[in-house]
């Protein structure tokens, strides 16, 4: 390795580790010029990666749906991931593994003849908002843009047209707010751009039904700790009226875990910070995490 490289992450790029500068793709290949591809992000905490195998089964779902053949077997993948956070020696990590259709000779839309291009990569933690203001309460707008509904693309293919999303995550920072929160084409809240959407009313925790969103594995860990600590929970369509009225309001992601909403479209939620409950299901996320629950060692 030289000298430049020598703070460079390693990526895993069809079939060889190689140092981020040097980790480089066709400008012809079909997951750029068409956002012809799935992907998966996952996280490294304290040196544990967390639900490993139900991001890489959620990456194979998304590739066999797209009919794209990931041309590893499901095990090499998984320990491609793991080798590349091992490579990171950073304890807590954010990692990407993404496979295009890949490049074919002809640039044009038919994916036919194309070689899938299969990238892993890692970086030091990242979080979707800055830690502080995810631990003490953002703004969201519930926005003009409406998520793809299912019947266009299915929201549970993890693939890699963000567009959509992309612009409502632009909506909301050009009007001033932290973040958006995502309605359908019926007006009820879904999900927001790399989040999932939950509110606590009368200490029962509610998330929307998985029609039209990306169903989260943090979504589905907070539905877990929901139970572990006694509470009631169920998903439930949400509206605007309901998500303004709600006790609490909390988005999930894997980059940022549990993040507590304070305030939507200029409507207080509950007391105007991350509520008790919210609080409650972080902490526990965060524990679980840093205790390697559910967790793959790689440091
Ligand atoms: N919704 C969308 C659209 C996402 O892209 C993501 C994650 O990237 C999520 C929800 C949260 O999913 P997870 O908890 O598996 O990170």
């Amino acid at each position: 390795m030289t000298q430049e490289n020598e703070n460079q992450l390693e990526v895993y790029l069809n079939g060889e580790f190689v140092p981020e500068n040097e980790a480089k793709i066709s400008v012809f290949d079909h997951g750029l010029l068409y956002g012809d591809g799935v992907y998966d992000t996952l996280c490294g905490w304290n040196g544990y990666i967390f639900k490993l195998e139900q991001h890489i089964d959620r990456l194979y779902r998304s590739a066999h749906t797209i009919k794209m053949q990931i041309p590893l077997k499901k095990e090499e993948l998984l320990e491609k991931v793991v080798e590349v956070a091992k490579r990171s020696k950073q304890k807590n990590l954010y990692l990407k593994c993404y496979i295009t259709r890949g490049y074919s000779e002809k640039p044009l839309l038919d994916p036919r003849g194309c070689v899938p291009t299969v990238v892993i990569f890692g970086k030091p933690y990242l979080w979707l908002l800055d830690s502080e203001k995810s631990e003490k309460g953002i703004t969201a707008k519930i926005t003009n843009i409406r998520r793809t509904p299912d019947q266009c693309l299915d929201g549970k293919i993890k693939n890699l047209n963000y567009l959509n999303i992309i612009m409502a995550k632009m909506e909301a920072i050009e009007s001033g707010y932290d973040e958006a929160i995502m309605p359908g084409l019926d007006g009820s809240i879904l999900e927001g751009p790399g989040y999932n959407v939950f509110m606590v009313s009368n200490g029962k925790v509610i998330s929307p039904p998985t029609e039209n969103i990306l169903v989260g594995i943090t979504r589905e860990t907070c539905f877990e700790i929901a139970k572990e600590i006694g509470l009631e929970s169920a998903e439930q369509k949400i509206t605007s009226h309901d998500i303004y009225n709600a006790d609490e309001v909390f988005l999930s992601s894997t980059a940022g875990g549990v993040i507590g909403v304070r305030e939507i479209d200029h409507r207080m939620i509950g007391t105007g910070q991350t509520g008790p409950v919210t609080k409650r299901i972080r902490e526990n996320y965060f524990k679980r995490l840093e205790n390697g629950v559910n967790g793959t060692k790689y440091l």
